[in-house]
């Protein structure tokens, strides 16, 4: 570590731009970070039960997660266990508590994506199963697949043994009223002033290895067999131990055009080795030569927590401009962890190795 600092250190004095700060990145033990969902959350349209109720699911989302990665766990394992905890909670748009088709069903999308070998596994329009972060590592782990959709994602989810449920288990007197009011509305297409309830998680483990998830109910009144940006490996979920791992929340279709989550991911890679072949260079320049474990820290330390924070916000603010909204999650093998949204509010919540632990509601917490 304490090469990471030199060489950080080094960074700093040579190749910084004026903007980039030398705020300290985490010490990179594990680390994990959830969302459940973004949208127009604010103090007046959320009542205190909800506000309590909310935060104690992603407290205990982070204590389900978190006690993975304390005992040694893997990232993966800590993503599934925290989105697990989301998706039984009618407080959030994902499995029990999913919003409603234009038809009145449910239809579940989640993917989960292993940073290490970038192994993906996704599942759109699932309609049986209890938890469809399951069913997206099923996938993942049983098929040759990336994703599955409808009656086949059914099929398949039977076949592997995953708990099969009624399809109004996943419904909600609340999700109900909520179509309702969209249908009463008149509105074209899906309301946009509903919050989105996604719930995602990204983890570290003390490997190094990240890993994301995400799980929903789309958005409500959804037809024609629309899919969002979660199940789609790129759009709102991706994980790559070369640069980050992320998830997202917010009107599907703009991040969909984005490709967010690949776009962040891609942004901070492209940085970090630019950087760090710099470095390389300005060393041999001075007649060193650094071996491969130097250079893996040298990439370590490439980029403060402003720099990544600030290509978060740069993707981000490209979706708003297309006319979108929403905000995603990311934490990177190296300690950068964090949320970028233009929403008023995100669901949210952060713990790591070094005990710390919050939840939040609203833009301003
Ligand atoms: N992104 C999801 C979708 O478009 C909705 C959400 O975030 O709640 O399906």
């Amino acid at each position: 570590m304490r090469l990471i600092l030199l060489f950080g250190a080094l960074f700093m004095s040579l190749a910084a731009p004026a903007s980039a700060t030398s705020e300290k990145v985490a010490e990179p033990g594990w680390s994990l970070v959830i969302h459940g969902g973004a949208g127009v959350i604010e103090r007046s349209r959320i009542s205190p039960e909800t506000d309590a109720a909310v935060r104690a699911a992603l407290a205990r989302a982070l204590e389900a997660g978190s006690s993975v990665l304390s005992n040694g766990g893997d990232a993966m394992d800590a993503v599934q266990a925290a989105i697990i905890v989301l998706e039984d909670d009618p407080n959030f748009n994902a499995g029990h508590g999913a919003v409603f088709t234009y038809e009145g069903t449910n239809e579940l999308d989640a993917a989960v994506m292993d940073g290490a070998e970038r192994k993906a596994g996704a599942i759109a329009r699932a309609s049986a199963t209890k938890n469809p972060i399951l069913l997206a590592r099923k996938v993942m782990e049983e098929s040759p697949h990336v994703l599955l959709s409808g009656e086949g994602a059914d099929r398949f989810s039977a076949e592997q043994g995953l708990d099969q449920v009624d399809n109004s288990y996943f419904a909600t007197p609340e999700r109900k009223r909520q179509l309702e009011e969209l249908k009463a509305k008149k509105v074209g297409w899906f309301d946009v002033d509903l919050k989105y309830g996604t719930v995602g998680a990204v983890a570290r483990d003390t490997k190094g290895n990240v890993a994301a998830g995400t799980s929903t109910g789309g958005l409500t009144g959804k037809r024609y067999g629309r899919i969002g940006d979660s199940p789609l490996i790129g759009a709102g979920t991706y994980a790559d131990n070369r640069s980050c791992a992320i998830s997202a929340t917010g009107a599907g279709e703009f991040f969909i055009r984005v490709g967010v989550a690949h776009e962040i991911c891609t942004r901070i890679r492209m940085k970090a080795e630019a950087r760090a072949e710099f470095l390389v260079q300005e060393a041999a320049r001075g007649g060193r030569t650094l071996d491969a474990a130097n250079q893996q820290d040298l990439l370590a330390s490439a980029l403060s927590a402003d720099e990544v924070q600030s290509i978060a916000d740069a993707v981000i603010g490209e979706m708003g401009a297309l006319g979108g909204s929403g905000g995603i999650i990311y934490l990177t093998p190296w300690g950068h962890q964090g949320y970028s949204f233009d929403t008023p509010g995100m669901y949210r919540g952060m713990a790591s190795s070094d005990g710390t632990s919050s939840v939040a509601v609203y833009g301003d917490e």
